[in-house]
């Protein structure tokens, strides 16, 4: 962040901008550790003052469950004490399916001016420039998938009974052009609010489940996908609302189905070459990124517990749904938990890798830190892959997933949230506060959940991320 003045600065242009705009309202958002975005709003008038001064917000909240009831760590926790919430002026975006809106990711300080210890965008931004030390490029990306069901009429959130059944606007096959036809003009709303906003979309498709529906954006470097993944999805939700639709980007929509992914896609560059892009190396991946990935795909249980942080995000991790459950890669195999994706031989900049495990319920700002400090410390450790899977694991057998040394990730969020906990490089990198922070809700999610049901746990889950 720029000094004081520079920010009053920036921010008296940019609300003459935002005002000549039309816009009236800023939504300031940041994501809890239960992958919930919690917003301020501030008139755009008081841009200014915010930019200089931040917007107070409760450090409660980083202990604050997916239902929103409140736990406590060994360092937050109770009713004391404010943050101030500033916005990113360089992410401000005007929105286009919320006429007179705009929107900005905030990073959280303590009163005094020092980072919050617990902010997780500047954890992201920590790790990132960790990377860039370390000499390494980062470009990551979130797919967004989501299932689109018909508002009910007169629907009260607060009456409704979760078990309503669900009414899908389209009723065309898993990736079906049917659905396209049946849902062109909200597709089209939703490309164009995206393209307007500045993401370049890549794509967007049918996906297997009823009603649901993916799009893949272009990548940044990992604090802007986070931020987009942020953009994309509250995007989605807006768009879905005009269109009289519900968007849920929930883990698991209907127990046993299939259920709505959030991937993360990355890519490593050193000194603007690629590293997916090594010639006569095996893959074409420098010994840099093979370290990397391998630090990823090691440390993956643990890195569960960010990636798959609600009960609901283990009644999605089923062998043979595309969801990444065992611990294992494998050259374009999408039943790998990490999938490498090599890209057109002509293409420099072709090569990426999927983590295909991760789900919407993850906050994208500790996803993209996590990955990075468990990548880091694959390089520092000079971590090897295993040879790559071709086959879907969860076809093998049991004494053949053994012999292959293939295992299944975990299947309980007690257990991610047990490797999570003796994790000392995502600890050392997230810091007491903050890994202890995402333990308590982990832990706190748990308990609720102890005792319930998969279609329950599915059912009271479903809008809330
Ligand atoms: N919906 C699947 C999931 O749960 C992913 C499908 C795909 O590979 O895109 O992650
Ligand atoms: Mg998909």
């Amino acid at each position: 962040m720029g000094s004081p003045a520079e920010r009053r600065g920036d921010a008296r242009e940019l609300a003459a901008q935002l005002d000549a705009d039309g816009v009236r309202n800023l939504a300031l958002t940041w994501v809890d550790n239960a992958g919930i975005a919690r917003a301020k709003a501030i008139p755009a008038a008081r841009l200014e003052h915010a930019a200089q001064r931040g917007v107070g917000m409760s450090p409660v909240f980083d202990v604050f469950t997916s239902e929103d009831a409140i736990t406590a760590s060994d360092h937050l926790g109770g009713p004391a004490g404010d943050l101030r919430l500033f916005p990113d002026l360089d992410r401000v975006t005007v929105l286009a399916a919320q006429p007179g809106w705009a929107w900005a990711p905030a990073d959280r300080y303590d009163q005094d001016g020092t980072p919050h210890p617990a902010c997780q965008r500047q954890f992201a931004r920590k790790m990132t420039e960790r990377a860039t030390a370390a000499g390494l490029d980062l470009r990551m990306g979130f797919e967004t998938e989501w299932v689109v069901t018909r508002t009910p009429a007169g629907h009260d959130p607060a009456e409704d009974d979760a078990y309503e059944p669900l009414d899908y606007p389209c009723t065309g096959p898993a990736y079906g052009m049917t659905r396209i036809v049946e849902l062109s003009d909200y597709l089209r709303d939703v490309t164009e609010a995206l393209t307007l906003q500045g993401i370049e979309v890549h794509q967007v498709h049918p996906e297997y489940a009823p009603g649901q529906f993916e799009v893949s954006c272009a990548p940044g470097d990992p604090v802007r996908a986070a931020d987009d993944a942020v953009l994309v999805r509250e995007t989605v939700r807006a768009v879905s609302a005009r269109h009289g639709l519900r968007a849920s980007f929930a883990p698991s929509v209907v127990a046993g189905a299939v259920g709505n992914g959030c991937h993360l896609h990355l890519s490593l560059n050193r000194d603007g070459k690629s590293l997916h892009r090594t010639p006569d190396a095996a893959w074409g991946l420098a010994p840099d990124a093979v370290a990397f990935l391998a630090g990823v795909l090691g440390a993956l249980p643990a890195l569960l517990a960010v990636g798959c942080p609600s009960p609901a995000s283990y009644l999605r991790l089923q062998p043979s749904h595309w969801a990444g459950v065992y611990q294992c890669w494998g050259v374009e195999n999408r039943e790998a938990a990490l999938r490498l994706i090599p890209g057109a031989p002509d293409d420099p900049d072709g090569g990426s890798a999927e983590i295909k495990t991760f789900d919407g319920a993850a906050n994208p700002y500790l996803a993209v830190g996590a990955v990075i400090a468990a990548g880091l410390h694959g390089i520092e450790t000079a971590a090897q892959l295993p040879a790559p899977e071709t086959e879907d694991p969860g076809t093998l057998g049991v004494r053949e997933r053994a012999r292959r040394g293939i295992v299944r990730l975990p299947g309980t969020l007690t257990e991610a949230a047990n490797r999570f906990e003796k994790s000392a490089p995502l600890y050392e990198a997230m810091g007491k506060v903050l890994h202890g922070a995402v333990l308590a809700v982990r832990r706190a999610e748990e308990a609720r959940f102890a005792e319930v049901d998969a279609e329950e746990i599915a059912a009271v889950t479903r809008w809330r991320w």
